[in-house]
């Protein structure tokens, strides 16, 4: 819950804009602000107070505790201009609450914490659990200094300035160490442990087995990514019980899954009880890994520990046609969060301000689409974080499908959609997709003719409009006449067709011209050209094609 305070009338105002933003969020505390404070501050976990950072500092001061469990303060000034991540910024989550109420307000966020500052991830934003030296090694990573990254098991990390040796160390492994002075130690959530457990067995007693199982290998609970076991044993309460105070999920499959997985160490028992001759190992291994703890028993539970291997990660994330405030806040992320960056060199261009330090750059020229999808699989599956780029939307006539084409189930894929050429090219031309459209790519290099004619002959007959990509090249100039001319037979000459070149970019240019008159000399390969349906009218200068079924049967008339 966030609490609210405010003590003006201005700020009042403010706040009330936020409540009626965030509903189900928000706790507005009245009265005395110093009471208001107080209490909101033992109740929430985050708190926006309307007032000048002085007065909230001298309120909250008496009531500071720990970093570690103090909510994160942000304090907006009464106008609602500036919203300061006050207290709190990365652990009490004050530096995104920040950006929030910016963004409702329509205020500026203001982040004073050095990572955030200089765009580094502090080493405690990264998703996981970290101990040791961190804010020495956050310090030495913003000053410059050489930090070495010794990760004993690969996983996606965001990117890091880290160099081949240094004096700083960011270890990145599940196994139980002494950090040293200099050390911050990063835990990936490699382990999983499978349990069994006959009914009834206490909490107490799974509990034991497990964290036994875990120090006597050597391996830290910090690193435990969840409880694996039957669907049997879904509800049983000492499980359940266990896995909450181990702070993981319980993941449960069915009987007949685990009866398939090999394990060293099958029993009778549990084939009699639960249908599988294996619990705890065989759910520890369904998802694969090596197993680092056979079973062991207690009286009424087992357990086995398997080290996962880390998944690395694939984002295929689309920029958009160009301009920057039409590449989304999710592809943004998604550019910070890859420590590989794959992409042809001019899209890369379009964004290389945007990654953080550290981020290794994997650009190449045109053509080379397959190498380029197989080396983004290739650094996922050694473990890295990779983002493969592309114009547009990155689906669309791009990278996504030779990409996924090669890629197997052992890495994620996340896919960020963008603004595609024919959107872009539409909202410039005013609303030529309002009804049924396709997209055409008259790029022969891959496809045969006869089969972009077959499309564009369909197209023409169904009285769709037509959206064309890669329409006209140096080398290709009589495909884009050919397939109007197509169009032609089902279309009136004074069919409006708009010609958008370089949409959203700095030299963007628009035509709207018709079927007839249409010079191809116009179109190039930084084009899109959209031809209108039977419908389609310019009205006003801009190209407009109809919703309405009824109206349009009419006028076809
Ligand atoms: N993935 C891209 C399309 C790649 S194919 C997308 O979704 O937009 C390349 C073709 O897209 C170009 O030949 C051109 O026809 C079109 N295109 C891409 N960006 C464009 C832009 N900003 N303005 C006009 N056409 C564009």
């Amino acid at each position: 819950m966030i609490g609210l305070i405010s003590a003006t009338a201005a700020g009042a105002a403010a706040r009330d804009r936020l409540a009626a933003a965030w509903p189900d969020r928000v706790r507005v505390y009245g009265g005395p602000v110093a009471d208001a404070v107080r209490t909101a501050f033992a109740e929430c976990d985050r708190l926006v107070c309307f007032l000048a950072t002085g007065a909230v500092v001298r309120l909250v001061a008496p009531l500071l505790a720990d970093k570690r469990t103090d909510p994160g303060v942000v304090a907006v000034d009464e106008a609602g201009r500036f919203a300061v991540a006050l207290l709190g910024g990365h652990g009490g989550g004050a530096n995104d609450l920040a950006r929030e109420v910016a963004g409702v307000l329509g205020a500026e966020p203001v982040v004073t914490t050095a990572t955030d500052a200089v765009g580094l991830p502090g080493l405690d934003t990264l998703g996981l659990p970290v101990e040791g030296a961190v804010a020495a090694v956050s310090r030495a990573l913003l000053d410059g200094e050489p930090v070495a990254l010794r990760a004993e098991v690969p996983w996606p990390l965001p990117p890091l300035p880290v160099a081949e040796r240094g004096a700083y160390v960011i270890r990145v492994t599940d196994r139980v160490v002494e950090p040293g002075e200099r050390e911050a130690v990063l835990r990936p959530p490699t382990l999983v442990a499978g349990v069994g457990a006959s009914r009834n067995a206490p909490a107490e007693e799974i509990l034991a087995l497990v964290e036994g199982a875990l120090r006597e290998a050597g391996l830290s609970p910090a690193s435990l990514a969840e409880l694996a076991t039957v669907d049997a044993k879904a509800e049983e309460p000492g499980i359940v019980a266990a896995a909450e105070r181990l702070g993981v999920p319980l993941v449960t499959y069915p009987a007949g899954e685990l009866a398939r997985v090999e394990v060293p160490n099958p029993s009778e028992a549990p084939l009699a009880a639960v249908g599988t001759p294996s619990v705890a190992e065989a759910a520890a291994l369904l998802r694969g890994g090596d197993l680092l703890v056979p079973k062991r028993k207690s009286a009424m539970a087992t357990c086995a520990v398997v080290r996962r291997p880390g998944r690395g990660r694939l984002a295929v994330v689309g920029l958009g046609p160009g301009a920057r405030d039409l590449l989304t806040p999710r592809a943004r992320e998604e550019l910070r969060r890859a420590s590989v960056l794959v992409g042809l060199d001019q899209y890369v261009d379009q964004i290389r301000d945007l990654l953080r330090p550290g981020t290794r750059v994997l650009e190449s020229g045109l053509g080379a689409e397959e190498e380029r999808a197989r080396t983004a699989v290739a650094q996922a599956r050694l473990g890295h974080a990779v983002a493969l780029i592309g114009s547009g939307d990155a689906g669309v006539y791009a990278m996504a499908s030779p990409a996924l084409a090669e890629a197997s189930d052992d890495i994620d894929v996340v896919g960020v959609p963008g603004v595609t050429a024919a959107l872009a090219a539409g909202a410039v031309l005013g609303a030529p997709l309002g009804h049924d459209h396709v997209s055409i790519s008259l790029s022969d290099l891959h496809t045969p003719w006869e089969v972009i004619e077959r499309r564009v002959r369909a197209a023409a007959e169904a009285d769709l409009v037509v959206t064309f990509y890669n329409p006209r090249s140096r080398g290709r100039d009589w495909q884009l006449p050919k397939a109007l001319a197509i169009l032609a037979e089902h279309r009136e000459p004074a069919t409006p067709v708009g010609v958008v070149r370089n949409a959203s970019r700095a030299d963007e240019s628009r035509l709207l011209t018709t079927l007839a008159a249409l010079d191809p000399a116009r179109v190039d390969m930084m084009t899109v050209v959209t031809v209108g349906n039977t419908a389609t009218r310019e009205i006003a200068g801009r190209m407009v094609t109809p919703r309405g079924y009824r109206w349009q049967e009419e006028t076809a008339r």
